[in-house]
């Protein structure tokens, strides 16, 4: 088994770190060539000497059984798979495309469709875990796409999450993905919201914390993103970018199927005004900074 490994980021590279040391032969390609370095570097530490750095998407793709992708937007994603000498050039007939992305349903009907008319599988697998998930092999993978295709592939996906799921066809991984992570940020906002809330009424940042994370308040974003937001870090784990990037895909989403969200519109906006501010690197939870900004009151531990 052959594997093509493309984008390896704060998802990507810990994913493909743990194929390497499940032994699969790899070929790595990213546009920054210094993150395949941990890649390799795990894979030898763990006896795999199968793994090789690619100059471009396509010769990372030739001759590989399976090529994943972990990108960070519909744009590059297509970009990557349909430009002369991209991932699709090079995929022979029968093998199989898995994208680890978050994408939309616009794009995956084009990609599918390129896929198909070259004889290659495709599969919608999104992923939810975080970094720490991606490092652990505890991703859950939510995959859309041909029952017998997720059937050959589980074994392999099995590597990178351990709550592997087949929800149905081609765009269902996606749209799972959107309507569970949409959250992340309504509950980040809201959050933000509560703590300043008590803050402004005299009960400190970290006091409020402990108490939303003991109550009916409590969430994994409480527990988890709340300690981020107290000691300033706004958590380095995710782009701020592509947080608004899936508020971005849930307005699309919400449009293409017809729902009406109008909490997810207000949440979209602060992440867009976040982003124009503080820009497109910065921590996600700066999103909060926001709302800290335009109440004079950083929400801090003592
Ligand atoms: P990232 O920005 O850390 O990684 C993306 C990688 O893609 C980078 O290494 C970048 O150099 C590379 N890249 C960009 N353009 C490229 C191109 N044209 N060719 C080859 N490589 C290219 O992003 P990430 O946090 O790893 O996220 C990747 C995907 O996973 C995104 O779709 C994101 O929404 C999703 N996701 C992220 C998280 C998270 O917690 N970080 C969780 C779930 C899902």
């Amino acid at each position: 088994m052959r594997i093509a490994f493309i984008g390896l980021g704060n998802m990507g590279g810990p994913m493909a770190s743990n194929l390497a040391r499940a032994g699969y032969e790899l070929a790595l390609f990213d546009l920054d060539a210094n993150k395949t370095e941990t890649v390799q570097a795990a894979g030898a530490e763990a006896g795999n000497s199968k793994i090789s750095i690619t100059e471009t998407a396509a010769a990372a793709a030739a001759g590989a059984d399976i090529a994943f992708t972990s990108l960070p937007n519909p744009k590059i994603i297509e970009a990557v798979a349909l430009a002369d000498g991209g991932l699709l050039s090079a995929l022979h007939e029968g093998a199989v495309w898995i994208d680890l992305s978050t994408n939309n349903l616009e794009c995956e009907r084009r990609i599918r469709a390129a896929a198909k008319s070259r004889g290659v599988e495709f599969l919608d697998a999104p992923v939810s875990g975080g970094i720490e998930g991606a490092a652990a092999g505890t991703l859950m993978i939510m995959v859309g796409g041909d029952a017998s295709v997720f059937e050959r592939c589980k074994p392999v996906l099995n590597k990178i999450g351990n709550r592997v799921m087949h929800l149905g066809e081609h765009g269902a991984g996606y749209v799972a993905k959107i309507a569970q992570v949409v959250l992340c940020y309504l509950n980040s906002v809201a959050l933000s919201e509560a703590l300043m809330l008590g803050v402004k009424g005299g009960v400190s940042a970290e006091t409020m914390l402990g108490i939303i994370q003991g109550s009916t308040g409590a969430s994994y974003v409480a527990n988890r993103y709340g300690p981020a937001i107290l000691d300033g870090s706004y958590d380095p784990g995710f782009a701020l970018g592509l947080a608004h990037k899936d508020m971005a895909l849930t307005l699309e989403l919400a449009s293409s199927v017809g729902a009406t969200l109008p909490m997810c519109e207000q949440v979209e906006a602060i992440y867009k005004m976040a982003v124009e501010q503080f820009g497109f690197d910065q921590n996600h939870l700066m999103a909060v900074k926001i709302l800290e900004e335009q109440n004079g009151t950083f929400l801090r531990s003592a």
